[in-house]
This record gives C-alpha cells, structure tokens and sequence, in this order.
C-alpha cells in the first residue's frame, strides 16, 4: 500500500480563506447587489419630489426613508436619510403619497448569526470533507489510512495460491515440516481424537531468495485452503492504533474463514524485540504486536487457522512471538546445498529451451551460496542472452556466462583500459590461479579473464569445487587466504610495486583470518575461545566482538600474523614458478579469457603458449 503524502498545508489554512470568503460577501457583495437599483438622494430633493406630485409611495424606516416614485425611468427606488422632520406627515398626505412606517423586524440575534455565519461554514466544512475524501481515495487506490478501523474493506484473501509442494525444490527438511501443517488442514478430527494440538504457528527462517514466501504459498496450495497474506510493514501504519485494528480484522476474517493460513511476511518489522534499546519505542509498532499477542492466543488453534510468518532476522523477534502457543516452531529455510542447487535449476528450466550441452551440476557447483533466487534469475538471464544471440535454445555457455552476471555484473566491452593496466590486471589474476594450482587444499580453476565487469571487477579467476564440502578445515582457510593474497604478489614479484587492485582480496582474506581466529578456534594463541558473535547470520552476517580492549588489540595481532604468513608463501610460490607466470599471462593478455583445462595444460606443460607478447 502506498503512503499517503501529508496535505501540503493543513486543513486549518483552507478553512480560513473560506471564513475571509463569507467575510467579504456579507459585509460587501451582498449589500452592493441589493443596493445596485436604488438611488440615494438628499432629503432636498425627496421633499422636492413629493412636493411635485413625483413620489408614489413612502416607507419610512428607523434611518432611511425608501420611496418609489411615479416615473421609474430613472431608478425603481429612492433612498434618503431620515430626518427628524415633524411636517413630513402633513405634507405626504397633502401630496397625497402612501406612506407607512416599516415596524422593526424582531429577528433574533442568534437565528441571524447563525444563518449568516455557521451555516454557511457548515456548508462549507462539508464540501471540504467530501473533497478531502475524493482525493483520498484516489491516492491510497481505496480504503486508506484515514479511515480508522474500516480497513474490514479490504479482503486479504488470495484464494488459490496454485502453487504446491513440487514448485519448491530442495528444503526437503522445511518441506518436511510443513507437511504436517497441510496434513492437519486437510483432517483436523485425527489429530482431535488422540488430544493433540496442532501448532498455532511456524516461524520460516532463512536468508533472503530461500523460498520462504514461496513454501509459505506452497503450503497453501497443498491444503487447498484459502491464503491470507500480508506483510508486516503493511500493519505499520501512519496512525498509532491502525497497525492493531488492521490485525484484528485480519484475524477476524480468517476465523470466518477457517480452516485457512494467514501468512505474515517479513514479520520483524512489526515483532522486533520492544527492548531495543530504542528511547521512547515504537507505539505503533509496539501495539500492533501486541494486538498480534493477544490475537494469538485468543483464537482456537482446532477451528484450524495455522499462521506462518517469514523472516530474516529471526535473532531481533521479540521474545513473547516465540514462546510456546505462538510460533514455537522454527523451519529454517537455508541456502540450498549442491543437490538443491540443481534441483532448484531444473525446476526453473522446465519452461525454457534447452540445448543437449547443458550441465546443470557444473552450473550449480558453480554457484555454491547463491539462493534460490539467484539460481531462477541464472536461468532467466541464460534464456535472455540465447535470444539476445539470436538462438532459440539455451546452451552451456549462456548459463555459464549469467551466473558470471550474476556474480560479477555485465561485461564493459567498451571499457578503455590501458595495455599497462592490462598486463598489471593478467599478472595479478595469474597470480590467483598459479597460487591456487601449486596448493593441496584449493579448489580448481575454472576460468580466468580479465574483461573488465559492471561490478567493477576487472578481472577474476574463478574456482569451482568438484565436491561440496560443509565443512572447512585449518588447511583449506590458510590456502584460501593464501590464493586471495596471489594476485597481489604477482604484482610484487612481477613490477616490484603495487596497485590498488587488490582491495577486495584484502577485505575477503581479512574476512577469513578474522572467523579463523574469532569463531572458528583455529589460533594457536587463543584455543577455542569464542571472541566474537555473529548478530544477524542470514543477511551479511556482520559480528560483534565480545572481548576486553587488550584482547582485541592481541585479536588483531593475531589476524595479521596469519595474513603475513600467507602472503609470503604466496610470494614464494609465485617466485618459485616465474616461468609459468610469464607463460600464462602472456597467453591470458593474447585470448583475455582462458579455461581451466588451457591453464592446466600450460601450467603442466603439456601445451605450447605460442602468443608472443608485444610491448
Ligand atoms: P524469500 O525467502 O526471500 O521469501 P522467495 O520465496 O520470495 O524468497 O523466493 C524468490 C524466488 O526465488 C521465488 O519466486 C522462486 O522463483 C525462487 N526460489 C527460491 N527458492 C526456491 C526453491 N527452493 N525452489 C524453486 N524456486 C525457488
Ligand atoms: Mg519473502
Ligand atoms: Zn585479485
């Protein structure tokens, strides 16, 4: 739902030109418009006029005189001040004129003001609201936020979902767990009769692209039943108490609706903890979890209304959402391993044209910690480029080239690069490979290029694993520091000087030697002490250190000590293989993109480099 934008002046503004409207009407049109056709004399000429025979009729009135005269040519009406004239009788009558005095009229004060000030505002502040309305409704498409407690209008439900259990490929555990939910849906009575009591709800958890929303439809399409959604930030409201309306409808209509799901999308932007530390809180936020408390525990879990609600950062919940009878059941939604990879391409591939030379296993040992939604957009992008190349059918190496997309951004064809900083960025990548091939514990390389990426990459060596390993020991971290560092001491060994290139293997080598010695155990110097928390490990994963200045400063000590090992070994491996570091850029800066198997058969020797570099 959009927000509405609040009026660019308040209403009190709008109300005042009005009142300065009334204003100049009463005091000055209206009088001008009835005083338009009458004709103000002295009271000369109205004795004048009486005495000629000219007048035909006299009203007297306490301050004026009106008089209508017999010849109308030139006004309808006369007027003069009355004077106090004690012959004015005497001689009316002695022309013979009609007269009378008009008897004041006893008009209430009251009935007057209010004719003439309130109503008229009445009318006004009427229009103005019917407007304010109008306009209202177009902005926020209906409903609105304005309209307190009606938000009943709106009906969540999206009644088929059309999506099942065979949509959602891997999470095999949280498909597993859900099952129980759509099984209960569809005969509540047996899990009545043995007296046991379905959860009233289930926590999805997992980073972001896992399929969270998707298994939460999932569930829905399974059981055939209908699917209330929405997501938290849409019970975040402009108005303290809208959030909480909002969740009472949305309970009550589900109670009419049972069985049924709702579904809470993105929970933690109305269940964050109410401690956070925040001065003051959040009203809003706070009472509209609160209402979501109360509600859960006010509905009978039999009548069989199951909630589900996602999130990726289920650490900052508070703890009155988790306790038993709310959601006690956590499924967690993780990044889909190796198998699930695959799994997850081949769904996405089912509506797409496929060459015989596609290899999903590579694409998805390429692709290890990619979501699910990194995977569907792979596909997407593979089935882009084929059409873009004018094919019909997606082959290998548009897959290949998407997830390189995906990973690094589009190539720059037209990005200018000097043939200096060319033959800089082929020996640092070299540099990658050849300290990656000359180590036990690295994964393969898989390609090197250095055509330059969108991401600002200017080149990259990429490395696939021919297994997935879960777990990584002290040798595989080392030697991966240490290939991070071998781009950097390429250009050391090569040009005796350096370049900024490396800044992004410096931060993920840090990356890595830090977890080594904070939360992995594996520094001599502090054993398996935990030094450090990890606060949200679905989205970033960023930590917290937990420990006394002195230790962080010996952490840090610690952390470049294995940095400087690896970079020296690095060195020395570079050093030791200075022919095959010539041969390989060369060949690199001649092809600016080279497999696994070129470098391999270069590097064993097995394959003459025939490119002669030119300076
Ligand atoms: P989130 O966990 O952030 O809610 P979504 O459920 O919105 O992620 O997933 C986004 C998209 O990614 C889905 O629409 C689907 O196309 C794709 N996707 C994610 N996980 C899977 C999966 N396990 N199987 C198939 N498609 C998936
Ligand atoms: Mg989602
Ligand atoms: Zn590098």
């Amino acid at each position: 739902m959009k927000q509405m934008k609040p009026p660019k002046k308040p209403l009190i503004f709008y109300y005042g030109i009005i009142l300065v409207i009334i204003l100049l009407l009463n005091s000055f049109i209206f009088p001008a418009i009835f005083n338009h056709s009458v004709k103000e004399v002295d009271y000369g000429t109205f004795l004048t006029m009486v005495e000629d025979g000219k007048v035909k009729q006299v009203e007297i009135e306490n301050n004026t005189i009106m008089f209508k005269p017999k010849d109308t040519s030139e006004a309808k009406l006369y007027k003069t001040g009355s004077i106090d004239d004690p012959k004015l009788v005497d001689r009316l009558h002695e022309a013979n004129v009609k007269f009378a005095k008009v008897i004041p009229k006893e008009t209430s004060p009251l009935l007057n003001f209010i004719l003439s000030w309130i109503l008229p505002l009445l009318i006004f502040i009427a229009i103005g609201q019917w407007l304010m309305k109008k306009m209202q409704n177009k902005m926020m498409g209906g409903g609105g936020a304005l309209s307190f407690g009606k938000s009943n209008a709106k009906v969540y439900v999206e009644a088929q979902t059309g999506i099942t259990f065979k949509d959602v490929a891997g999470q095999d555990e949280a498909k597993e767990a859900l099952q129980e939910i759509v099984d209960f849906l569809h005969n509540p009575k047996k899990y009545k009769e043995i007296g046991a009591s379905i959860p009233k709800g289930a926590l999805l958890v997992g980073p972001p692209g896992t399929g969270k929303t998707l298994l939460a439809k999932a569930v829905a399409g399974e059981s055939k039943v209908p699917f209330f959604s929405m997501s938290g930030s849409e019970f975040v409201e402009m108005f303290v108490g809208m959030g909480a309306a909002r969740v009472r409808d949305l309970f009550k209509q589900a109670q009419e609706k049972a069985p049924c799901i709702v579904f809470i999308d993105e929970i933690d932007a109305i269940g964050k903890s109410r401690n956070s530390g925040m001065p003051g809180g959040n009203d809003e936020r706070e009472q509209t979890l609160n209402q979501l408390l109360t509600e859960m525990d006010g509905f009978d879990a039999d009548k069989g209304v199951v909630i589900l609600a996602a999130t990726n950062r289920p650490e900052t919940l508070d703890k009155a959402l988790l306790r038993p009878g709310r959601f006690d059941r956590r499924v967690p939604v993780e990044l889909p391993d190796l198998a699930g990879r695959e799994s997850i391409l081949h769904v996405h591939a089912g509506k797409v044209k496929l060459a015989d030379d596609v290899d999903f296993n590579m694409i998805a040992r390429a692709t290890s910690g990619a979501s699910g939604a990194d995977l569907a957009n792979i596909i997407n992008e593979a089935a882009l480029r084929a059409v873009r190349l004018g094919r019909n059918k997606v082959m290998q190496n548009d897959l290949e080239e998407s997830v390189e997309v995906v990973i690094a951004g589009y190539q720059r064809k037209n990005a200018v690069i000097s043939m200096k900083d060319k033959l800089t960025i082929s020996y640092h990548e070299i540099g990658h490979a050849l300290v990656a091939a000359k180590q036990s514990h690295s994964a393969p390389v898989h390609k090197i290029t250095i055509i330059p990426r969108t991401s600002g990459a200017l080149g990259y060596t990429m490395q696939v694993d021919e297994h997935e390993t879960i777990l990584m020991t002290k040798e595989q971290a080392l030697d991966k520091i240490t290939t991070y560092m071998g781009g950097r001491a390429a250009e050391e060994v090569i040009f005796k000087t350096i370049t900024s290139g490396a800044s992004n293997d410096i931060e993920q080598a840090t990356k890595i030697a830090r977890s080594m010695v904070t939360r992995f155990g594996m520094s001599d110097e502090f054993d398996m002490m935990a030094l450090e928390t990890v606060n949200n490990p679905y989205l970033g994963g960023d930590t917290s250190l937990m420990v006394s200045a002195e230790t962080a400063a010996k952490v840090d000590a610690e952390i470049l000590k294995i940095i400087k090992t690896c970079h020296q070994k690095a060195i020395r491996i570079l050093e030791d293989n200075k022919d095959k570091l010539h041969e390989l850029t060369k060949y690199l800066l001649e092809k600016e993109t080279i497999s696994g198997e070129e470098f391999m058969a270069i590097l064993a020797g097995k394959q003459e480099s025939s490119v002669i570099l030119e300076k």
